[in-house]
């Protein structure tokens, strides 16, 4: 099974594709976690990525991916994965065709979770994420706020340097302008599936896990 979750910043993607990955005991695979790790490493990819992600901006394609190819291309993934942020352009859905292609990887179900921009706006600005476990929270959902410990593991909580409004606002034309175009790629192959993303994480996984049945 092989899932790509599609979606504007903050629609849940991450969270969804942790429920999914223990669902179906397959690789979770964000490309937003493997360059907080190259920064936490300070590897030269992850301090070339800083700089653009503080920014809101996007990673090069060649360089995406090139690190797409070798993760599908590894061991790990042959039980299958849930690609999540990637693709974010044009360049890289082609790409991804290919490599899918080479490696003979089965025609992906695609989920599109859709949510409002203003919805999105406020998410963002209180999406706090605990630095042991990775849980990702929602201060007003959950009744939390930084200074809180982590309900799961009492790890610490912080908030994304790119979660500030004035990154948020570029995250989202970045988006509008980049990434919604890849939509049209999925729908003419037939594979698109657009699920609403509002409401709470065990709604929206309902309607993610409906999508894919019907798949
Ligand atoms: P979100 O989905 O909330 O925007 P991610 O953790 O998926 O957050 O991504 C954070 C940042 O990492 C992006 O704003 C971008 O700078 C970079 N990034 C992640 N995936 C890609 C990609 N496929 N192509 C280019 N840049 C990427
Ligand atoms: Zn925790």
């Amino acid at each position: 099974m092989n899932i790509i979750l599609f979606g504007a910043p903050g629609v849940g993607k991450g969270t969804q594709a942790k429920i999914l990955a223990d669902a179906f005991s397959i690789l979770h695979i964000s490309t937003g976690d493997v360059l907080r790790e190259a920064i936490k490493n300070q590897t030269p990819l992850g301090i070339q990525a800083k700089a653009l992600m503080d920014k809101g901006m996007l990673v090069p394609d060649n360089i995406m991916i090139g690190l797409i190819r070798d993760l599908l291309g590894s061991e790990c993934c042959t039980k299958g994965f849930i690609l999540d942020g990637f693709p974010r352009t044009a360049a890289q859905a082609e790409a991804l065709d290919r490599i899918f292609a080479e490696l003979h990887i089965a025609a992906p179900e695609v989920v599109n979770i859709d949510v409002d921009e203003k919805e999105i706006i406020s998410r963002l600005s209180q999406r706090y994420v605990c630095r042991r476990c990775g849980t990702i929270f929602n201060g007003e959902v959950d009744h939390l706020t930084l200074n809180d410990p982590c309900p799961r593991c009492s790890g610490t909580l912080y908030q994304r340097d790119d979660d500030r409004p004035e990154t948020v606002q570029h995250r989202l034309e970045v988006y509008r302008t980049s990434t919604a175009p890849v939509k049209a790629h999925y729908e003419a192959k037939g594979l698109l599936r657009t699920v609403d993303g509002s409401g709470n994480v065990s709604q929206i996984s309902g309607r993610v896990l409906d999508a894919l049945k019907k798949a």
